[in-house]
């Protein structure tokens, strides 16, 4: 072999813009009798979109949760840019500081302005300066749209407007990884869209994201790979093309028949 050429791809996924960032291994996790994770493998790299998607209670949230460490795992390993997790300590924190996470239900500090759930992070955890802090979150806020909601309650913002807040706030501490657990899902369907060209936005910006989401259109636009979940396992990783066109196995054809 050549050894100034590349090593040919191990899978059919052609696209690896960057080196391994997050790298899941024969992770295992079971709630009682039920196996919520089994034997879960795979890899994203840096710059990587990836979306999960697959029926309601097939293990997505849990493997989330898991990357992130807010759901401990039984066997097997998930290391994030050549760390593996932390049990606690400050590890863990420096760990969670450098992944971002987005929920269903945006989760901002109900008591705060907008900016100062911004802020609080990066001040907090990151020893900014309130004044430096303060200039990022109105220009991160300005990204996503909503800097002239700065000194409201999040109360005051519609749920598409409390979510891209909570995008920014992720952004905020500059992470290596964002997590998303279905961010549109509590939306009305008319304030979908501007969440998803924020998302859209983030993964042309070179962002590393894995995104639970039932939304095809930001995979076909944004995602380099799906991951289609079934029963605590991945049954298909493919490209969205490959995926949406040609799923392979009866589960992920038959999901596919009642979403599209
Ligand atoms: P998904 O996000 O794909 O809908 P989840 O990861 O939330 O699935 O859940 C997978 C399964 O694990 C479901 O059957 C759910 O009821 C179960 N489950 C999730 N969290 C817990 C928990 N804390 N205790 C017991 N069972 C749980
Ligand atoms: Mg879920």
């Amino acid at each position: 072999m050549d050894p100034t050429q590349p090593a040919p791809p191990t899978s059919n996924i052609t696209v690896r813009r960057g080196e391994p960032l997050v790298v899941v291994e024969h992770v295992d996790k079971h709630y009682g009798e039920l196996h919520v994770l089994n034997d879960i493998n795979t890899v994203v790299n840096r710059g990587e979109v990836v979306v999960v998607i697959g029926p309601s209670g097939s293990g997505k949230s849990t493997l989330c949760r898991a990357i992130n460490r807010l759901e401990t795992i039984d066997s097997g390993s998930i290391s994030i840019d050549g760390q593996k997790l932390p049990e606690e300590g400050a590890a863990l924190a420096k760990l969670r500081a450098d992944v971002g996470m987005v929920f269903q239900s945006f989760n901002l500090f109900a008591h705060k302005t907008v900016l100062e759930n911004i802020t609080l992070a990066p001040t907090r955890v990151r020893r900014m300066s309130r004044k430096a802090a303060e200039s990022e979150a109105m220009e991160l806020l300005d990204r996503v749209g909503v800097a002239n909601q700065a000194k409201k309650l999040p109360a005051q913002l519609s749920g598409g407007q409390q979510q891209r807040v909570a995008i920014a706030r992720s952004l905020a501490m500059n992470p290596k990884l964002i997590l998303m657990d279905e961010p549109t899902s509590a939306l009305d369907p008319e304030m979908i869209n501007e969440v998803l060209d924020v998302m859209v936005g983030l993964a042309k910006d070179g962002m590393t994201m894995i995104v639970v989401t039932h939304e095809m259109g930001f995979a076909r636009k944004a995602a380099d790979r799906v991951l289609f979940m079934a029963d605590g396992r991945i049954v298909e990783e493919a490209t969205p093309a490959e995926f949406f066109d040609h799923p392979t196995s009866d589960r992920a054809k038959d999901f596919l028949s009642k979403i599209l």
